[in-house]
């Protein structure tokens, strides 16, 4: 009687893992087909709070490569890039990980 119940809570709990890891995939998933998630920015607050919204101000950026040492890509991130896209659209794409020393 034990062991039944015994194997009944291993059999719930694998399944209550494939479920999470379903769930897991696809949020994953979800993140990858929206892309890069782009912040509209007032100019305003852009001229007035000395925004940092670029790769080169960042202390995990290594410059003589233009890359991440996160691992992330930095194209979009770049200075160049940021406002590029700003006048194009008034919007960055800002990176959650980004770190000012
Ligand atoms: S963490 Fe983000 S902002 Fe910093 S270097 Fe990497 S990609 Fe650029």
């Amino acid at each position: 009687m034990i062991n039944e119940n015994g194997s009944q809570a291993n059999r719930i709990m694998f399944f209550l893992l494939i479920i999470s890891t379903q769930f897991i995939k696809i949020r994953i998933m979800k993140v990858i087909k929206k892309g890069i998630i782009l912040e509209k920015i007032k100019a305003n607050d852009l001229n007035a709070l000395n925004f940092q919204y670029y790769c080169e101000n960042c202390s995990y950026f290594i410059p003589d490569q233009k890359a991440c040492c996160l691992g992330y890509k930095t194209k979009p991130h770049l200075k160049e890039n940021q406002d590029k896209l700003y006048n194009q659209s008034g919007h960055l794409a800002l990176c959650r990980f980004l770190e000012i020393d």
